[in-house]
């Protein structure tokens, strides 16, 4: 097989013509496959239905303290659980929270408060001219639609295999004092499964901000999601940097079980300083008498202790991790030898990034819908939708059967070969 770039007008035509007759018997499938959000199958779910026997109605539902979980309070979270989810999040008990059921939700009124009622004393953002976000990219489409919500201007930050480009962060973060934060995915990225290296880690704890209020929003929505026993990214602890730095409250960051237990059903946490969890608590008492400590208990008593946490995540990474290895076969299998396209390939989290030849992602994605396989929408992965390029597509491979999960990337490599070929055609043609 030649490489397209290499192929004569005639050899890129007949090409087509082979691509268009696969193209035409995958539609003939009426299929009905989706690779676009990052869900758990049904066989990572039963992995946690332990949950449900870890409490019963004989249970004693009181915590180590005497709390009753049954009651109202304990704002912050049961103690049992600020120490379980403080060794998933790697810090003290005391530098957490623990929330309900979604860390987005916690993001959310992270940023809602300080638009609102402004951090630490600082004005709120709502008063503001201006207020702007860092989003290194790719990057996560929730992240990207809470800043938008709140009208907050949002500006692009390359992603390289270390992180984001620290250069450009330093660069923006000290001189413009309207920048207020950036979104961060800093182990396992969504949707790169890119962690950073401990020079940017450090280098974003050593941040001189123009504005008081600007924080760093970490979601370390993976760190405990590897695939592998034996190769596994390792993340330098971003809390303890910052102090060391001299910056201790330069840091949200923020955690869930969503893709350890049940997504919508776990529980939440987020970790920062002192200073900021008093800032934080002055809000939170008005708006809660306490979260669902049922839970928190129920989980607790379903891990143990951070071991059983651990041992739970292998047996996920031993239902996923074939999946993530079939779409790197196949992507290698069709596409290496056109020379067409760029992945990565990740030792953790739930995605794979795809970077098709640049102005090709929309006609794949369109291409690929229309032969029955759902991708996330392109240019999803980049503030306002709108990826510069049109070249990133995020693929998805946990919530499918492997079978189901071949065949749709079958169908989508005759989809970014079709639409990679035909480009390159028009380009001769011109
Ligand atoms: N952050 C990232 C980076 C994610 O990928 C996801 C899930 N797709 C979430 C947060 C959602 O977390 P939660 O369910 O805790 O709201």
């Amino acid at each position: 097989m030649k490489k397209y770039a290499e192929m004569s007008k005639q050899e890129l035509e007949d090409e087509i013509v082979q691509l268009k007759a696969q193209y035409k018997k995958f539609q003939e499938m009426d299929l009905n496959l989706n690779m676009a959000r990052g869900k758990p199958c049904r066989e990572q779910l039963d992995l946690s239905m332990g949950l449900m026997d870890a409490l019963n109605s004989e249970a004693d539902l009181s915590c180590e303290d005497g709390t009753d979980c049954r009651n109202y309070g304990v704002l912050t979270g049961i103690d049992e659980a600020k120490v379980l989810i403080g060794a998933m999040m790697e810090n003290k008990p005391e530098n957490i929270i623990i929330y309900g059921n979604s860390s987005l939700n916690v993001m959310y009124d992270t940023v809602s408060r300080a638009y609102t009622h402004g951090i630490m004393g600082n004005t709120p953002w709502c008063k503001l001219d201006k207020v702007k976000f860092l989003c290194p990219v790719p990057g996560y489409d929730r992240h990207f639609a809470i800043t938008e919500y709140f009208g907050i201007e949002m500006i692009n930050v390359d992603m390289t295999p270390e992180g984001p480009d620290m250069d450009k962060v330093e660069e923006l973060v000290s001189s413009d004092e309207s920048i207020k934060g950036i979104w961060c995915v800093p182990k396992y990225s969504n949707p790169q499964g890119y962690s950073y290296s401990d020079d940017t880690v450090r280098r974003f704890a050593r941040l001189k901000p123009a504005a008081k209020d600007f924080r760093i929003f970490w979601d370390n929505a993976y760190g405990i999601h590897h695939l592998y026993d034996n190769n596994q990214d390792y993340l330098i602890e971003i809390l303890e940097e910052c102090k060391k730095a001299g910056n201790p409250d330069l840091v949200y960051k923020f955690a869930s079980t969503s893709k350890i237990t049940f997504p919508g059903s776990g529980i939440a946490a987020l970790a920062t300083s002192l200073n900021n969890l008093d800032d934080i608590k002055a809000q939170l008492t008005n708006q809660t008498i306490g979260h669902d400590k049922v839970n928190q208990l129920r989980h607790v008593r379903f891990f143990g202790d951070i071991n059983g946490m651990k041992a739970h995540m292998r047996k996920h990474a031993e239902i996923i991790r074939p999946k993530f290895e079939a779409v790197l076969e196949i992507l290698d299998r069709d596409l290496t030898p056109c020379g067409i396209g760029d992945w990565t390939k990740p030792n953790g989290g739930y995605f794979i990034s795809f970077d098709a030849p640049e102005g090709c992602a929309k006609a794949i994605v369109d291409r690929a819908k229309k032969a029955g396989v759902t991708m996330t929408n392109a240019g999803a992965t980049y503030p306002y939708k709108k990826d510069p390029h049109d070249s990133n597509i995020r693929i998805a491979p946990t919530y499918p059967s492997l079978p189901d999960l071949r065949t749709a990337m079958d169908i989508f490599t005759v989809c970014v070969r079709l639409t990679a070929a035909t480009k390159m055609l028009a380009e001769i043609a011109e």
